[in-house]
């Protein structure tokens, strides 16, 4: 079964919340007023493409795991 990993560049986040507001199911904002991935491994991609695709400064990959 495939797994995916989410790789976000945190540092250069600037907190928009628009992966959140496309994928809240696997982002949170933090106190710090950036955002976070509750699961870096998932089995599905779903809205985290979305939540990549989308991101203004694109700092979310996702990449494929082939183990
Ligand atoms: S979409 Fe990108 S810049 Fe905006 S909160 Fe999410 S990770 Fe940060």
């Amino acid at each position: 079964m495939a797994r995916f990993r989410i790789v976000q560049n945190r540092k250069k986040c600037i907190g928009c919340g628009f992966c959140v507001a496309l994928c809240h199911t696997n982002w949170y904002m933090e106190k710090d007023g950036k955002a976070s991935p509750k699961k870096r491994i998932v089995r599905a991609i779903g809205c985290n493409k979305l939540a990549a695709d989308n991101c203004p400064v694109q700092v979310i990959s996702v990449i494929r795991m082939l183990k």
